[in-house]
C-alpha cells in the first residue's frame, strides 16, 4: 500500500513512496548477501576506486538530487550542501580507507609463547541495515553506508518516509555504478519497514529519536546483532564573562536556528553570565528578529520551514508550556502557517526552570532558551543535568579557559569559542554520553573499523601440545 508524502512548503500530500514488507526485504537482503563476497574480495583500494565512481555519478546528478532535497525539505541552501557535502565524503572515506585498514591489520605477531605467532585480519560484517531520520535527508542515508561499502559490506538503507523523495536520484546515480548493483540498496518505507529491516541484517546503524532508538536497541538485542544508535540531544552552550557577548550572540543564533534547528547538535539551550547577559541578551534578540524565513522565495531568506509538520506542534507545545509556567518571550514564539507550510521565527525566552519540557526534553526548531549562572561551576551543573549528553559548546575569552571548562562536560563532543562544530568535523572521534546514544564513534576511523569483525589467525610453528601435557600428573607437585 503507497504512503503520501506531505510537502513541507505546501502542507500538502504530493508524492507517495512503497513500501516494502518483509518477503520483499528478505529478497533484497538474500541477493545482498550473495553480491557481497566479491564486493569483499576486491582489495580496499578496488573498492575505492569504485566509490570515487559514485561520486561522479552522483555529480552528474547534483541538479535532481539537489531539487529533490528541496522538495522534501523546503530549504535550499542546505539541499546544496548535503549534496556536494556527500560527493567530498566519498571521496575522503576512498582515499583514507586502505590506510587504515592497513594500519589496523596486524600481522604476524610474536606472541608470549615462543612458537606461537598471531595475525589479526578485519573481516567486514556481510550486510548492514540503515535507517536515518529526516533532518538531513541524504547526509544522514550516506554517512554510515558510505564507510560500510569501504569495509567492503553490502548495505541496505531505509531513509524516512518524512523525506524520501531524494532516494530516486540517488537510485539512478547509483545505477550508473555496476559494481554497486549488488551490494547497495535503498528502500522505501516507514517505522514498520524499518522494524521488518532489523531482522534481515547483521549490523543494525540507526539515525533517529531515543524513543525509536530504544524500540531498534532492543530489538536488535533479540536479533542478537550489534546497534549503533545516534540519537537526540539537549545541547547547553556556555557563555562564560570572560566571552565577547556580541559574538557570543552571533554563534549561539547560528548553532539554535540553522536548519530552522532541526540538527541533532544544534544548541538548545545556552547558559549566560550574568556579568555579560545584558549585551548578550540584546545581540541574540536583536539577530533574532533579523532572522528571515525563506518564503515566499525558497532561495531567499536564513531559514525554511518545519520539515516535518508535526515538529512544529511539538515545539509550539514546548513554547506555550514554558510561558504558562512563567517563562518570558523575547522574541518569536508563534508557528506561523505560510502557504501551508509551518514557520518558526528563532524564540528567545527567558525565565526558564530546568523542569520544564523546553528546557529537558529535545525542542528540534529554532529555540534558545537563556538561562543566568552566577559560578562556572552552577554552570557546569546545569549543563551536565538531564538523559542526554550528544555535544555541547563554551565560549570564553580564551580557548583555554573554555576548554578547562569543555573537559568538565558529560557530552561526547564539547566545541570550544563555537558551537556544533561536531556536524562540520569529521575527523575527530567521539561517543554519545546518557541517553544520546550507544555504539562505537560513526567520525574518525572508528566510522570505517565497527564495520568489522575481527579474526585472530594463531600460528604454532612448534609441537601441538598433547593431552598428556594437562594430566593431572603433569601438573601435579
Ligand atoms: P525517528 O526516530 O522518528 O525516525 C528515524 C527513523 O526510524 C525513520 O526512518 C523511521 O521510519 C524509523 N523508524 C520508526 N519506527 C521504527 C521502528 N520501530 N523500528 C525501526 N525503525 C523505525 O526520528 P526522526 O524524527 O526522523 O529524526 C529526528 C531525530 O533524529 C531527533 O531526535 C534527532 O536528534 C535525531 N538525530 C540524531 C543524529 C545523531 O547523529 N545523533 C543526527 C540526526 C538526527
Amino acid at each position: 500500500m503507497s504512503l503520501a508524502v506531505v510537502n513541507p512548503r505546501t502542507g500538502e500530500a504530493d508524492y507517495s513512496i512503497e513500501p516494502l514488507d518483509e518477503t520483499a526485504i528478505a529478497t533484497v537482503a538474500s541477493r545482498l548477501r550473495a553480491g557481497q563476497g566479491a564486493w569483499a574480495a576486491r582489495t580496499a583500494g578496488e573498492r575505492g576506486a569504485v566509490l570515487h565512481r559514485l561520486a561522479e555519478a552522483i555529480g552528474r546528478h547534483r541538479t535532481a538530487l539537489a531539487a529533490a532535497l528541496i522538495a522534501d525539505t523546503g530549504r535550499a541552501a542546505i539541499s546544496k550542501i548535503e549534496v556536494e557535502a556527500m560527493i567530498r565524503a566519498l571521496q575522503r572515506w576512498a582515499d583514507s580507507a586502505p590506510g587504515i585498514i592497513a594500519r589496523a591489520e596486524i600481522s604476524d605477531r610474536q606472541t608470549a609463547i615462543p612458537t606461537i605467532t598471531a595475525s589479526t585480519r578485519l573481516v567486514p560484517y556481510q550486510l548492514i541495515g540503515i535507517i536515518s531520520p529526516w533532518n538531513f535527508p541524504l547526509t544522514l542515508a550516506l554517512i554510515d553506508a558510505i564507510p560500510a561499502l569501504a569495509a567492503g559490506c553490502a548495505v541496505i538503507v531505509k531513509p524516512s518516509e518524512v523525506t524520501p523523495r531524494f532516494m530516486r536520484p540517488l537510485a539512478a546515480a547509483i545505477a550508473e555504478v555496476p559494481e554497486l548493483a549488488d551490494v547497495v540498496a535503498l528502500i522505501e518505507g516507514d517505522g514498520a519497514t524499518g522494524a521488518a529491516l532489523i531482522g534481515q541484517v547483521d549490523f543494525i546503524a540507526f539515525t533517529g529519536s531515543v524513543a525509536t532508538g530504544r524500540k531498534v536497541g532492543e530489538a536488535a538485542a533479540r536479533a542478537f546483532i550489534p546497534a549503533s544508535l545516534e540519537l537526540g540531544g539537549k545541547d547547553p552552550m556556555l557563555v562564560l564573562a570572560s566571552a565577547d557577548p556580541v559574538k557570543a550572540a552571533e554563534t549561539a543564533l547560528r548553532a539554535s536556528v540553522l536548519n530552522t534547528g532541526q540538527a541533532c547538535q544544534s544548541i538548545e539551550r545556552v547558559y549566560v553570565a550574568r556579568e555579560i547577559a545584558g549585551p548578550f541578551l540584546e545581540a541574540l534578540v536583536n539577530g533574532a528578529k533579523a532572522v528571515r524565513l525563506n518564503h515566499p522565495d525558497v532561495n531567499a531568506g536564513d531559514i525554511g520551514p518545519f520539515i516535518f509538520a508535526r515538529q512544529a506542534e511539538i515545539v509550539q507545545a514546548q513554547i506555550d508550556d514554558a510561558v504558562a509556567r512563567g517563562a518570558k518571550l523575547l522574541a518569536g514564539g508563534q508557528v506561523e502557517t505560510l502557504d501551508g507550510g509551518k514557520y518558526l521565527r528563532p524564540t528567545v525566552l527567558v525565565d526558564v526552570t530546568p523542569d520544564m519540557p523546553i528546557m529537558a526534553e529535545e525542542t528540534f526548531g529554532p529555540v534558545i532558551p537563556v538561562t543566568l549562572f552566577d559560578s562556572v561551576d552552577e554552570a557546569v551543573a546545569h549543563a551536565n543535568s538531564g538523559i542526554f549528553g550528544l555535544s555541547a559548546a563554551v565560549i570564553a575569552g580564551t580557548v583555554e579557559e573554555a576548554e578547562a571548562v569543555a573537559v568538565r562536560l558529560r557530552a561526547g563532543g564539547v566545541s570550544i569559542n563555537d558551537g556544533s562544530l561536531t556536524g562540520l568535523v569529521w575527523e575527530a572521534e567521539k561517543s554519545s554520553f546518557g541517553a544520546s546514544g550507544i555504539g562505537p564513534s560513526r567520525m574518525g576511523d572508528s566510522g570505517l573499523l565497527r564495520f568489522f569483525r575481527k579474526q585472530a589467525l594463531i600460528r604454532q610453528s612448534g609441537a601441538a601440545l598433547p593431552l598428556a601435557a594437562y594430566s593431572e600428573e603433569a601438573l601435579s607437585g
